[in-house]
């Protein structure tokens, strides 16, 4: 069967931004959880002749912000019983924040690869500002930008590489 990748983080960071960008080269809509969200959630992407389905597993039901920790609970607990991969993403121009770290802690046990996207590195001055995120302990982290279009293949490359 297919692969699958998992994308999480807090709120804003641009995780559906990421999904979509990720997307561009979709081939097929997979499942579309229509009776959760109007969004299409999840979808085939190829890369280098491989294959994963992208899921973007945020922002499902209503998140007001005094149940953020739980969205990003329910988050992970999807990602670890259906993903192969995380993409854990934080936003480098915010920077650190407590959920990032609330994400981080509840990901430690989980053996599976995480790779750390740094989002919203949309100029190359700004990627000195993903080293704060080594602190989340989540070794390799990829600087990207979704709306500037920076780094996309490099992101494709890592993830079909840990397939
Ligand atoms: P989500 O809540 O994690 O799914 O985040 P969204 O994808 O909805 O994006 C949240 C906001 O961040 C939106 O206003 C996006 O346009 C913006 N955003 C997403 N990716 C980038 C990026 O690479 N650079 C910048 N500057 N803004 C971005
Ligand atoms: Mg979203």
């Amino acid at each position: 069967s297919v692969p699958k990748v998992a994308i999480i983080g807090r709120p804003n960071v641009g995780k559906s931004s990421l999904f979509n960008w990720l997307a561009r080269r979709r081939l097929a809509i997979v499942d579309d959880y229509s009776g959760v969200t109007r969004d299409r959630m999840t979808t085939l992407i190829e890369h280098d002749d491989r294959f994963f389905e992208l899921t973007d597993t945020g922002g499902m039901g209503v998140v007001d912000d005094d149940n953020l920790t739980e969205d990003v609970v329910r988050q992970i607990e999807m990602a670890i019983t259906s993903a192969d991969i995380i993409l854990f993403v934080v936003d480098i121009q915010t920077g650190l924040m407590p959920l990032d770290v609330t994400v981080a802690e509840r990901l430690r046990g989980i053996e599976r690869p995480v790779i750390l996207v740094a989002n919203k590195a949309d100029q190359p001055h700004q990627d000195i500002a993903a080293e704060e995120f080594q602190k989340l302990g989540r070794g390799h982290i990829i600087r990207v930008s979704s709306t500037q279009n920076r780094h996309r293949d490099d992101l494709l490359e890592l993830i079909v590489d840990r397939l």
